[in-house]
């Protein structure tokens, strides 16, 4: 199983024809609320593609926190280990306008409170991976790590926001999953991890270990929108931990290049999908 420690978001979506200036108000075309943070994101991924998924994270006490838990309980993850905490569930309210640049405010809220209590604790030693990424507390990820290196469960992040990453933390790693960003900003931490997972976009994605390197050709489809699709691929690698490094890192490719053909971050392929997309390649 797969337990992802991090981050979660009501998104909410506004389509205007042009962006207000200060102090003036626009009457927008539609208004669209999906689950995001990219903890969640992968965690829905992760349950999608296969694997049975628990999500640690935290929420608030309002209406948003009911949206998002049913969002990602649809999706099959298990939500049974999210924290309620007092103020607002993480939001973020993002403005697109006619020519599709966009404006967004992002709020923690209680992204800010997550931590490992013995539940998590728990869950992340009965786990075979653990999934995390940089949109919670920085001391809370370092704890999941360890945690999860103590009882044998493997690590995985990915290091997204980008930021530097304590010594501490990069010692704990057995694998990474980067963006071509990423690995440029961080290639002296990355060198130091054992398993190295490279996404080249439209490009696919690579893999370096101790076994040797593999690739994964880019799959050829029609992009509607990325957003969200390195999210599909780190869940559904996460899933999928267990086969042999080329078949993970094809059915990632897969889940990351079926979620560029729809839009909205929270799509992701199920296992079904993944087959029946990878039989026709
Ligand atoms: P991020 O979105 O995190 O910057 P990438 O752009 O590398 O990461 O994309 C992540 C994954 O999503 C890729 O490895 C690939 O599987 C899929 N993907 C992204 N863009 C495309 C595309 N244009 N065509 C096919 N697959 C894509």
């Amino acid at each position: 199983s797969v337990v992802v420690v991090g981050s979660v978001n009501l998104d909410a979506v506004t389509v205007c024809e042009r962006f207000p200036r200060p102090g003036e108000t626009v009457t927008g075309r539609s208004v669209t609320f999906g689950q995001g943070g990219k903890g969640a994101n992968q965690a829905r991924s992760a349950a999608r593609a296969g694997g049975a998924t628990v999500f640690v994270g935290a929420v608030g006490e309002d209406a948003a926190a009911v949206t998002v838990l049913d969002s990602l309980a649809a999706a099959g993850v298990d939500v049974t280990r999210v924290a309620r905490v007092q103020g607002s569930t993480g939001f973020a309210n993002v403005t697109v306008d006619a020519s599709g640049e966009n404006h967004i405010v992002v709020v923690p809220g209680a992204n800010a409170e997550v931590l490992v209590d013995d539940g998590a604790r728990q869950a992340i030693a009965a786990a075979d991976v653990l999934l995390l990424q940089l949109e919670i507390p920085l001391a809370t990820v370092v704890d999941a790590a360890r945690t999860a290196r103590e009882a044998g469960t493997v690590v995985l992040l990915n290091p997204s926001p980008v930021q530097d990453l304590p010594d501490e933390l990069v010692d704990l790693l057995d694998g990474v999953i980067v963006n071509r960003d990423e690995a440029h900003a961080l290639a002296e931490a990355v060198r130091r991890v054992p398993q190295v997972v490279t996404t080249l976009g439209g490009d696919g994605a690579r893999a370096s270990g101790p076994d040797g390197e593999v690739a994964t050709p880019g799959f050829a489809v029609r992009v509607v929108d990325t957003t969200g699709a390195g999210d599909a691929f780190a869940g559904a690698l996460a899933a999928n931990w267990h086969l042999p490094p080329a078949e993970r890192l094809r059915r990632a490719n897969a889940a990351g290049a079926l979620t560029a053909t729809g839009a909205g971050a929270a799509a992701a392929p199920s296992a079904a999908e993944i087959d029946a997309f990878l039989a026709v390649q």
